[in-house]
């Protein structure tokens, strides 16, 4: 069985190399991945990939640019990512499994890639207006499984869900798929001004078949971040079968 610090995933979501050591040194003992998401990664550029690995040894990196281009493109970019010894990346999974397969091809057994299907900031107003049929607008979770099936079929670790969702993707595309899901809440945090729209607490998302819970500002918001990724990983601990 997974320990309750495997499960979670911390983002780096800060402007600068000296927040983010500051984050990786408070958590490391607390955290399974950290998050390297496009703010990040714009300013401090690789560099904060070497940084992380140097203070958290044990612990792995999701590099989080979320790339959508042509094939030959995305390919080359997954090329460059396996040889920065991260573990996981994202690439949105579009409209074409070729961008996929091409990503896959770039990645090899050096990088697992996780499909980005739809955003959970997307509506199924959105959808339509992007010149969807009604039919796939009203029915925006078939259209979630179906982007995950097209990951599944390009050899993808997996994709990022919504807790909701964890559950039917992993009937659809097997146990071993990877369900990593953002918009998580401590039972303690939650609260009706939050703009994630869709939140479900740690427990519940590993209940519904979650791999990996991201949370962000329950912790980096904390007066003691420590303390909080603590109190969360007692959250997960009870929630794993004894
Ligand atoms: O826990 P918190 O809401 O602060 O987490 C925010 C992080 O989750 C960001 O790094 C964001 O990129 C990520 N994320 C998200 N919703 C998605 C996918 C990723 O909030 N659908």
């Amino acid at each position: 069985m997974n320990s309750a610090k495997s499960y979670l995933i911390f983002p780096l979501d800060v402007a600068t190399l000296e927040e983010a050591r500051k984050y990786v040194t408070l958590l490391r003992n607390h955290v399974g991945i950290f998050k390297i998401g496009l703010e990040l990664f714009i300013h401090a550029g690789p560099q904060v990939v070497h940084a992380v690995q140097e203070l958290a040894p044990d612990s792995r990196i999701f590099l989080d640019l979320k790339l959508h281009d042509i094939p030959e493109t995305v390919r080359r970019a997954t090329l460059r990512m396996a040889s920065l010894g991260v573990t996981y990346a994202t690439i949105h999974c579009g409209d074409s499994i070729k961008m996929l397969e091409a990503a896959a091809s770039g990645a090899g057994n050096k990088l697992k890639l996780l499909g980005v299907t739809v955003l959970t900031s997307v509506s199924k107003e959105d959808i339509h207006a992007a010149g969807y049929s009604p039919s796939i607008a009203d029915n925006l979770s078939e259209l979630v499984l179906k982007k995950a099936e097209m990951a599944r079929k390009a050899e993808f670790a997996g994709v990022i869900c919504s807790g909701h969702e964890a559950q039917q993707i992993k009937a659809r595309c097997g146990r071993s798929f990877l369900a990593v899901t953002p918009g998580i809440r401590p039972a303690w945090e939650l609260s009706e001004d939050d703009d994630q729209e869709r939140v479900m607490t740690p427990a519940r998302a590993i209940q519904n078949g979650a791999d990996y819970l991201v949370i962000g500002r329950p912790i980096r918001n904390a007066q003691d971040p420590t303390q909080a990724a603590g109190q969360i990983l007692e959250d997960i601990q009870r929630s794993l079968p004894a």
